[in-house]
This record gives C-alpha cells, structure tokens and sequence, in this order.
C-alpha cells in the first residue's frame, strides 16, 4: 500500500492503539523501539493489565499456574474498561462506550478475537477466551462436576485435560479425530492416545445447540449430558466497532504484507487477516501476534521502508501429560524423520518436509530450545 496519507504527519504526536492484547502491547513496544516518542495511548476494554491468554488453559486452570506478562515499560497512556465503539477513518477520531473520543494521527487496530459460540446466548455453555474466563471455569471445576467439551482442536484439548487432572470426568465431542487438522495424523494419534489412555471419553459427532443445562445436542439427535458444558469451536474477530469505517471487506479487516490497513492505519494480531501463502487469512495465534505487531508498527513510523511480514511459524501445546513444541509448518503429513529419540509419544524432535519444500520440527517432551527447533526445521528443508 502506498500513496499520500497512508503513513504518519511529520512529525507524528498521537498514536492511539485499540486493544490491550499482546499485539496492542507488542504495537507499543515496537512503535517506541523505532523511535516514537510522542502520545502514546493504548485502550482495552477488559479492566485489567494485559496478560497471557495461552497461560490461561496450560497454567492457571490447571494448577493456578501465572498468566502474568512482564510489565510493560513503553510508558503508554492505558485506558483499560473502556470499549471502542465507532471509528471515523477521515476525521481519524475514535469513539468509546463511555461517551468519549480519541483522534489520533495513527492508529493500531488490535482488538484480538472472542469466542465463538454454541448456542448464542446460553447461560449454560462456558467458553475460554478472558481471564475471568478461567477463574469461572477453574472454580467450577474444583467442584469436579462431569465435563462436556465441545471442539478437539488446541484448545478444546487443553481444556479437557485440565478437566481430567482436576478429577472430572469428561468427554470431548469430536467433529472428527482430535487436531487432526492443526497437528496431522501422526501427532494427532499420539495426542489422542495420550488423552484416552489418561481417561477421557471421545464421542463423534456435529454439535449443533445446547439443550437445557446439561446437555449438548449433536447433529443425529443423541444427546451428550454433563454438568458442565464448555465449548471451543473457534474464535470471532473483534470487528463490529468498524462496520462503518470502510475499512472492512466482506466483514473482514484485510491487512497488507506491513499490516497496513488505510491512511495512517495499521492492524495486527487476531483481529487481522495478513496475507499467506494460503491466501489472506486470519493466524490467530500468539507468535504471529507478535510478529504482526512488530511488522506493523514499523510500517506506521517508515511506510514502504519497513520490512514485510515473514512469518516464522512456531505453536506449542501441552495436555494429558505431553508437551509439544512446534517451529514451521503445521499440519505435518506422512511419517516423520527421527532426528532425537524414537517414538512420537516422545521425548523425541521430529521432522516433517513437505512437498512445497517447508519444513516442521516437532519437540514432543523435549526441552530443546527454540532456536535449535527452528534451525532443524530448515535445515531439512
Ligand atoms: C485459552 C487460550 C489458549 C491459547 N493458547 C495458545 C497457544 O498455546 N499458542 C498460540 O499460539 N496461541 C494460543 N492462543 C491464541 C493466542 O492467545 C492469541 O492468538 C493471542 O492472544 C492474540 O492476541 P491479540 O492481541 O491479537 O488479541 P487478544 O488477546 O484477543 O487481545 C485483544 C484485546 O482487545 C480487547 N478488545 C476487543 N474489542 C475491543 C474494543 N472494541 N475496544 C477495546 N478493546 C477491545 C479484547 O478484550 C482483548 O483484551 C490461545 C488463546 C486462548 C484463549
């Protein structure tokens, strides 16, 4: 994207971000590493500090374990409890839940994603996106009620077996074999062996309401019931706030290879769709937030000078007693290539090359570090 307007006046004073998430935050710490020293405001509407949302089912639901994040030393102005409401894209002015306004010069949209849900509004489906969240469900289990999770990817993974180590019983319903689509078969087996052999109960079905309060109905009629009904099934960018700012296509917020969404106007994070290889899709996860964040804060401050998006995937899970540590390109297909240890199971590292050339190695009750993963997985490339 070029063009007059799309970056910042010279010399820039006001640079408002939308969203206290870790894009938000990474936006902030970007954007004064490249030198931007005039107002810096970041406003979310969740009335607490940012944390760490992927803590939230591999730490605090499982043993209270921390969400914190480092505090931050940008020395942006927080304006936390307030929603963005509306945003005027000419006037550069964003409107606020609490009757307040912010114009700005630039501006960073990252107001992340939420929930998807079940059964619209039902007081009975719990879902896991918020600290507040996992405290309701971390109390809830306590009481070690029978749990029925619906959705088998990540999280819905997690979320069960934090269920189990908490002494529920509990079902997952699968629409299909567990992060069969994140993972590929191999690690999908092995992670679902895991699950079953720890206890947990898979059904396989298409959930497709909630009935009453203690069950989930699937698309042939049969019904799972628990006391608790927790659903995982994707999650929603957080976009209403610009149904009338002309930035959306087709609903979606479309972001350039900087992040660049319109004059002086940058996006990051879940909220945002980034082009890939696969097209322009939304990557909602934590290191491509991150990622997303830093490109775009560059792009603000330099324009066409700062460098692009070149996402250097990595994904990590842990659940029913195994860690796995991700750098490249999931889904992995075919058999592995054994690179330490033997057995998918682990503690081994695994690589997997595909036929377009990418590399994925996996780190399966491995602590080898990062960097090495990620030199393994293009290595073999
Ligand atoms: C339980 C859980 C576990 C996860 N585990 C992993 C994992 O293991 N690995 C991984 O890679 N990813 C994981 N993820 C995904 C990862 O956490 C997200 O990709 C990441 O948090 C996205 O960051 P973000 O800043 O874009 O959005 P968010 O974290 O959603 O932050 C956006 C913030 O903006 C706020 N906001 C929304 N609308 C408005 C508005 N109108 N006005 C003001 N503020 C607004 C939101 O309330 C939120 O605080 C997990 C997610 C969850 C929920």
């Amino acid at each position: 994207m070029t063009g007059p307007g799309t970056t910042l006046p010279r010399p820039p004073r006001r640079i408002l971000v939308v969203g206290n998430g870790i894009a938000g935050q990474t936006a902030c710490d970007g954007l004064r590493a490249g030198g931007f020293d005039g107002d810096l405001t970041i406003v979310g509407d969740e009335a607490r500090a940012a944390y760490s949302r992927p803590a939230l089912s591999k730490a605090l639901l499982v043993d209270g374990g921390s969400h914190e994040l480092a505090p931050p030393t940008h020395e942006a102005t927080e304006v936390l409890g307030v929603a963005a409401v509306g945003l005027d894209a000419v006037a550069r002015r964003v409107r606020f839940d609490d009757g307040s306004d912010l114009t700005y010069d630039g501006l960073v949209i990252a107001t992340g994603s939420r929930a998807r849900r079940l059964g619209g509004d039902h007081s009975a489906e719990l879902t896991l996106r918020t600290l507040d969240d996992a405290l309701v469900l971390r109390e809830r289990l306590a009481a070690r009620p029978s749990v029925a999770v619906v959705g088998a990817g990540p999280l819905g993974m997690e979320i069960a077996s934090a269920a189990l180590s908490a002494g529920c019983q509990v079902t997952v319903v699968a629409d299909g074999r567990p992060m069969l689509p994140h993972l590929g078969p191999c690690l999908s087996d092995a992670f679902t062996a895991a699950a079953v052999a720890q206890g947990l109960k898979l059904v396989d079905g298409t959930a497709t309401g909630i009935d009453g309060t203690h069950a989930v109905v699937l698309s042939d009629g049969a019904r799972v019931e628990a006391d608790l009904l927790v659903t995982a099934i994707g999650d929603i960018p957080s976009t209403e706030w610009l149904a009338s700012s002309g930035l959306l296509t087709g609903g979606r917020l479309e972001a350039d290879t900087r992040g660049r969404i319109g004059p002086g106007i940058v996006a990051a994070g879940d909220v945002a769709a980034v082009p890939t290889q696969a097209g322009v899709r939304r990557i909602p996860l934590w290191s491509s937030a991150i990622e997303q964040a830093k490109v775009a804060a560059r792009a603000l401050l330099e324009g066409d000078e700062a460098p692009e998006l070149d996402l250097d995937p990595y994904f990590w899970t842990e659940q029913f007693g195994l860690t796995l540590k991700a750098a490249g390109h999931l889904p992995a297909s075919g058999d592995p290539e054994f690179l330490l240890g033997d057995s998918p199971h682990g503690p081994s590292v695994m690589r997997w090359i595909a036929d377009d050339g990418h590399g994925v190695a996996v780190a399966v009750n491995h602590r080898i570090p990062i960097p090495r993963l990620r030199r393994m997985a293009s290595a073999g490339a």
